[in-house]
């Protein structure tokens, strides 16, 4: 059938056709760069218009061969043009499902469809040009006869547009509504492609229109890749975007009535009817119409719970500022409100007991001293005693159970007159008014933990320390470090429970400090000196002397032990100074010996901290035994409460020193809580009995009888009675009167030089 063809208006229509076409090349590259669909689309344009080209070529061909070889071309860019649009429709519905099919066949059988139809021009094997004339008498070529592998190119063809009709099928079926008619449109453009094929070879048109059909597919992707945004799909996308959002919207028209909102913000209204809050903010907001837009805060009670928002209201405008409506946003912020008010609580306040944490308790304690305008207040710090020792005994869960419920117990104490925080471990602090501190309340406080463990364990005991706010531009820390060390002055004691700070505390601390860090200096360079005070029987004779140690200070001069003795033994440091000054005595003994003189002894004090320090036996041996001196002529003064730590293992070195030959003595005794117990269990030589305790007493014929019994006590176990601390000659005569048998006391003699010493006593 013959249909009106003129030539010069289908190539003017191809041409036009392949301008266009790369046209939207030239678009398309610059507006989808990058991977994915423009790459895609870009090939597809691109084989689409060289196959436009192509047949206007071939149809504007003069010579045979020219007509040829532009057919062949354009059966080619067919092929290519129908790769493209597979690889493209892959890429436009996501579906990939071809991949797992091996494809490499269709490749392989484009490549020789391809080289067949360059060799065509040269042998017919695919098809026979013919010369006709259009309706105008305007001779063009067109294909005459087709052979067989004409229809193996046909197939291959028809096979990759099946392929991309199969894909986009799948995609239609199983996309929503508002997407079909994108894939329709395309699905429907390569059917006509078919079919106007189709219809080409069956009806044996001059000209192929199916290819305007190709060039339709090409443009639509383009249109549809770059532009298209259906108006359907834009209002679902946006109505579904609005009712998904988590924040309310509200969309008010030009006459002020709810054009649109979503459940969120009828949520957010609480149940009140929303147009009726929205009029009441337009109410509280005269001037809301003069602004383009407000943001502002607000929190609100919805079903029982606070929740905060962060509100916004836009007036909107069309492209010629005509002003078309507002929208109102309501922003639920309550969650990271919450968060924010948890990690400010995490951070300002202690995990386990809830309290302040050291930097908030300073930081509130500031802010509370600066705004109340008067009153005097303090600062209380408390502390566990032996918190180490009770984590070792109950665990963990134990002391933390304890730290929780002494928390609670201030926290009830303190109210809502101060502020309570725990700065560490086991160390606690509250900022009150002076007026409103009552000291029985602590007391009572620490009495009610003493049995936190049961009546028959470990009895708990807290001391406090307590700073007097004086000057309240003082760091807080600052005070909370002076109420600590006002409790470092009672800490050893289980009776007392408060200690206050005076300015004394910090000068004694400071001092201390200083004696620690000038101790190596003093030790090395001979700072301390042996004292010796003498031993006599009542009829005078002399028996040896005490070593008592005594710092020869380059500025302070002689220092008393009362200054240090403590001091070095919270530090360790005492043992150092003991073994230094047992060398000395040892060195006296040595000298004393070459002398001819080997009656007397020199008695040495043993700290209670040697024994947790050194092998004190072990020490005194080789000391004696370095200084070639006999251990009779050192006697060693151990205080009951170094024994009482751990008598046994104290019992089996104070066997093994006597077993040597050593003197043993237990220093102070009567000073200490179980002196009779100590007595049962320890087997020693000498009992100093301190006068010390005898003067504390009140009635003193009481103690009398006391100290009566104790030196009849030490005689029948054998035992040799010192007593020390002598300074009245009744003393002497009533303790001579009890048995007593040697004295060391100022009544006597001071403790004195040791070159003294030997000139009173040894030299006479
Ligand atoms: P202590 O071992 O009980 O020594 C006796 C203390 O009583 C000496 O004080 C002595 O001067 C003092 N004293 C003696 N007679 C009288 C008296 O009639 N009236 C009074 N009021 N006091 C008297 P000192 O020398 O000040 O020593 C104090 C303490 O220092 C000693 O008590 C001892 O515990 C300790 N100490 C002294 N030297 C050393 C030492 O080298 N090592 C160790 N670990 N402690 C030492
Ligand atoms: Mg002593
Ligand atoms: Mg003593």
């Amino acid at each position: 059938m013959w249909v009106i063809c003129m030539k010069w208006i289908h190539i003017a229509t191809l041409t036009a056709a392949a301008v266009f076409i790369f046209g939207c090349y030239a678009f398309s590259s610059k507006k989808c760069k990058g991977e994915g669909i423009g790459p895609a689309l870009r090939r597809l344009l691109l084989w689409t218009g060289s196959g436009v080209c192509s047949y206007a070529l071939a149809m504007a061909a003069d010579t045979q061969f020219f007509a040829y070889l532009f057919y062949s071309l354009y059966h080619i860019f067919i092929l290519a043009m129908a790769t493209a649009l597979v690889v493209f429709v892959r890429e436009y519905t996501g579906i990939k499902a071809l991949i797992k099919y091996d494809l490499r066949f269709i490749g392989i059988a484009s490549l020789v469809d391809m080289i067949i139809l360059l060799v065509n021009p040269f042998v017919h094997w695919v098809f026979r040009l013919k010369t006709v004339k259009d309706v105008m008498g305007y001779p063009f070529f067109t294909i005459a006869k087709r052979e067989p592998l004409y229809v193996f190119h046909f197939c291959l063809a028809f096979f990759l547009l099946i392929m991309a009709v199969f894909i986009l099928a799948r995609k239609f079926v199983g996309s929503p509504k508002i997407y079909k008619l994108k894939y329709a449109s395309i699905l429907a453009s390569i059917c006509l492609v078919m079919g106007g094929h189709i219809l080409y070879l069956h009806m044996h048109f001059p000209f192929d229109y199916s290819i305007l059909f190709y060039a339709a597919i090409a443009v639509l992707m383009f249109y549809f890749s770059v532009f298209y945004v259906p108006r359907g799909l834009m209002d679902r996308l946006l109505y579904f975007t609005i009712a998904n959002m988590k924040d309310g919207i509200v969309c008010v028209d030009v006459d002020g009535n709810i054009a649109h909102y979503n459940q969120p913000a009828a949520d957010f209204c609480g149940g009140a009817d929303l147009a009726e809050s929205i009029d009441n903010w337009f109410r509280q907001h005269p001037n809301a119409q003069g602004n383009d837009e407000a943001t502002w805060k607000e929190s609100r009670t919805i079903n029982g719970e606070k929740r905060y928002f962060t509100n916004n209201y836009k007036r909107i405008y069309d492209e010629r500022r005509k002003y078309l409506g507002c929208f109102f946003i309501y922003h639920d912020r309550t969650e990271s409100y919450r968060r924010l008010a948890e990690e400010k609580y995490r951070s300002s306040h202690d995990g386990l007991t809830g309290l302040y944490n050291n930097e908030h308790f300073c930081s509130e304690t500031e802010k509370l001293l600066a705004k109340a305008e008067d009153g005097e207040y303090a600062v209380i710090c408390g502390d566990v005693k032996n918190f180490k020792l009770i984590n070792d005994i109950f665990g963990f869960e134990g002391g933390d159970e304890l730290l929780r419920q002494i928390a609670k117990k201030l926290s009830d104490t303190v109210g809502s007159k101060g502020i309570c925080g725990r700065l560490s471990g086991d160390r606690f602090a509250v900022c009150m008014p002076k007026a409103d501190f009552n000291e029985d309340d602590f007391r009572r406080l620490t009495a009610q933990l003493s049995t936190f463990f049961g009546n028959d364990g470990f009895k708990v005991h807290m001391h406090f320390g307590v700073f007097d706010v004086t000057d309240r531009t003082v760091r807080a820390s600052l005070m909370c470090d002076r109420a600590i060390l006002a409790i470092s002055t009672i800490k050893e004691s289980y009776h007392k429970v408060i200690a206050h700070y005076d300015s004394g505390l910090l000068d004694s601390f400071l001092s201390e400090q200083k004696m620690i860090s000038q101790f190596e200096e003093a030790l090395s360079s001979g700072q301390f000196v042996a004292f010796i005070q003498p031993q006599i029987t009542v009829d005078g004779h002399i028996l040896g002397g005490e070593a008592l140690v005594r710092w020869h200070h380059p500025v302070r001069g002689y220092v008393s032990p009362a200054m240090f003795i403590e001091v070095f033994e919270q530090t360790g440091l005492i043992s150092r100074l003991d073994r230094y000054m047992w060398e000395l005595a040892c060195r006296e003994l040595r000298k004393w010996r070459d002398e001819g003189l080997t009656d007397h002894y020199i008695s040495v004090n043993i700290s209670k901290k040697d024994f947790f320090i050194m092998d004190v036996a072990e020490v005194l041996i080789s000391l004696v035994n370095f200084y070639g001196v006999s251990p009779h002529c050192l006697h060693l003064e151990i205080t009951e409460t170094a024994v009482m730590n751990d008598p046994k293992k104290q019992s089996a070195i104070i066997e093994k020193l006597r077993n040597y030959g050593f003197v043993v003595e237990i220093d102070d005794f009567g000073s200490g809580y179980s002196s009779l117990n100590t007595l049962k269990d320890l087997n020693v030589d000498v009992l100093k009995v301190d006068m010390g305790f005898l003067t504390k007493t009140e009635n003193h014929q009481r103690s009398m009888t006391i100290l009566k019994m104790i030196i009849e006590l030490a005689k029948s176990l054998n035992m040799e009675v010192i007593t020390e601390g002598v300074e009245t000659p009744e003393q002497v005569r009533f303790l001579t009167e009890y048995g007593c048998d040697v004295f060391q006391g100022y009544f006597f003699a001071k403790p004195m030089q040791v070159s003294d010493f030997e000139a009173k006593y040894l030299n006479a």
